[in-house]
């Protein structure tokens, strides 16, 4: 069938957009990332639920992929002439309702993590959220949803009370609590739609549209915040400080819960004395007070590691603000991906030497933008949350060093480059685990185009991935890691 033809076929509600030969992606759709991107079959953004079905009922006649699409970050999702791209930014799918009785709030399929930051933080609360604004919610919990508040609370996936979505296909031969197309389900479902529940944190891509998720909310003021502002400390020393900036880092894991530290490898920006030298930053965010913050974290205080750093600066944060600092990284354009790697415990040779890997890619022409960041959090809650029987898709709860490496290049010829330092920049953070006898694990979120799937899903869960797919999306009109880049 012609692409044109869909324009006919979805209710005129629907707004489609139908690429011609000669149109450009970049006038087609935004992305985060160029990897693995042509010209789309479509974009359909739907006005509204109803608007869904006839799209899912025209892509599977036509053997297409539908792509929902929220924040476009999902580096590793392909787009090319067989996808239906499926917008989600009408309005129907941006609804935020904080309910404080039940502390919990339900947002669209559609809602950015800005969005909701802003909403709650208005109000006086909080959710789970990743560490970047412009990071569709949705997305982020398909793979688990990892960020500063796990030491606290746990993973985005722990706390999710309901997820609404109009599966790609109904089972046949089984009796399902879908109404008016929309299937509700919630960590009580049962049978098959516990199956899905289940699949859908950690590994929830390809299943359906999701049209909204409830989550756990908790106020602002549990935190005791001073002057409800988030206590942050930020360091930067220059490359020949790079020891002293892992000792300093490493001798705060593990970190107390409500500490985040965070490690990073950027290049120093224009404004900087040495514009594009290698620097390291770490990063310190402590959700309580103030002058917790400033005990747990008094070795950044200390003129051993202050001396040896150029910068080193505490700050009081608004709330709607915790995420502002990771703004620049949200830049759509060029080529990337992330390489990952969830730790138990990395060594302070290990880490230099990411480091040094980090640094020779960064000063290839064209990768000066290439980044690294290196997370640690307190796994004790994260894996209580487990529970005895971990039901849920994602390994690595006993790892509290979460550590990524992004190439950033120019043009697709990039690709073998950025892959060969990726998988070293991690073998190199690996070592120590690898000496204990643990297996690797790799990030959903960070899947790498052309990857397999072996470091981030044990083989009894991708067999049940297949399976509960095979139930709920028969033709494969979803996409999922694993189909194919
Ligand atoms: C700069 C940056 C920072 C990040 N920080 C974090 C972080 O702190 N924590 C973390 O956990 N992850 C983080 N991520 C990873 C991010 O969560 C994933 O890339 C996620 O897939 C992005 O979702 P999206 O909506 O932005 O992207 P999209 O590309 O729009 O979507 C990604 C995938 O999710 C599917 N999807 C999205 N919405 C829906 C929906 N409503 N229904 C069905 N399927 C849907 C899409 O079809 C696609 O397969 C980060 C990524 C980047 C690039």
């Amino acid at each position: 069938m012609a692409s044109a033809d869909i324009i006919n076929a979805l209710p005129s509600t629907c707004k489609v957009k139908v690429p011609s030969s000669s149109s450009t992606i970049e006038d087609t759709i935004s992305r985060w990332s160029s990897t693995a991107l042509a010209l789309p079959y479509a974009v359909v953004t739907p006005a509204s639920i109803a608007d869904i079905q006839p799209t899912i009922e025209f892509a599977s006649a036509n053997k297409l992929k539908i792509i929902p699409a929220v924040g476009g970050h999902g580096s590793f999702v392909p787009v090319g002439p067989q996808t239906i791209y499926l917008d989600l930014t009408a309005s129907e799918f941006k609804k935020i309702v904080l309910d404080e009785e039940k502390e919990e709030v339900t947002f669209g399929g559609g809602v950015l993590t800005r969005d909701l930051l802003e909403v709650l933080g208005d109000r006086g609360w909080y959710t789970l959220i990743p560490n970047s604004n412009a990071v569709g919610m949705v997305g982020a919990l398909l793979g688990g949803l990892s960020g500063g508040m796990n030491g606290i609370h746990g993973l985005g996936i722990d706390h999710i009370r309901s997820i609404s979505l109009i599966p790609f296909s109904t089972p046949s031969g089984v009796e399902t609590s879908i109404k008016d197309g929309v299937l509700t389900l919630t960590p009580d479902s049962t049978d098959e739609e516990k199956g899905i529940f289940n699949v859908l944190c950690g590994a929830g891509h390809g299943l359906g549209v999701i049209t909204s998720v409830t989550l756990s909310a908790f106020r602002i003021s549990s935190l005791n915040l001073t002057d409800n502002k988030l206590w942050t400390r930020r360091l930067i020393f220059p490359a020949s400080q790079v020891s002293a900036a892992v000792s300093l880092w490493k001798s705060l894991l593990p970190p107390p819960p409500t500490l985040a530290p965070t490690l990073i490898f950027m290049r120093a920006p224009p404004t900087f004395p040495v514009p594009r030298a290698p620097i390291i930053m770490l990063g310190l965010s402590y959700f309580g007070p103030a002058s917790d913050a400033e005990a747990v974290t008094k070795k950044s205080f200390e003129e051993e590691y202050t001396s040896q750093a150029s910068v080193a600066v505490s700050a009081a944060v608004e709330w709607k603000d915790i995420n502002s600092a990771s703004e620049p990284l949200n830049a759509h354009s060029g080529f990337k991906e992330s390489y990952s790697a969830f730790c138990a415990e990395v060594d302070t040779e290990g880490v230099e030497k990411a480091f040094a890997a980090w640094e020779a890619y960064s000063d290839i022409v064209g990768c000066g933008r290439s980044y690294t960041v290196i997370g640690s959090w307190n796994t004790k809650q994260v894996l209580a949350n487990a529970g005895e029987k971990d039901e849920k898709f994602f390994l690595g709860r006993d790892r509290g060093v979460f550590v990524q490496t992004t190439p950033w290049y120019h043009t697709p010829s990039g690709k073998e480059g950025a892959d060969t330092f990726g998988k070293e920049f991690v073998d190199c953070v690996r070592g120590l685990d690898r000496k204990a006898g643990k297996k690797d694990w790799a990030f959903a979120n960070n899947i790498v185009i052309g990857g397999g799937l072996e470091d981030v899903y044990g083989e009894d869960m991708l067999k049940e991935i297949d399976r509960v797919r095979g139930v709920w999306d028969k033709e494969r009109t979803g996409w999922a890691p694993g189909d194919g880049w």
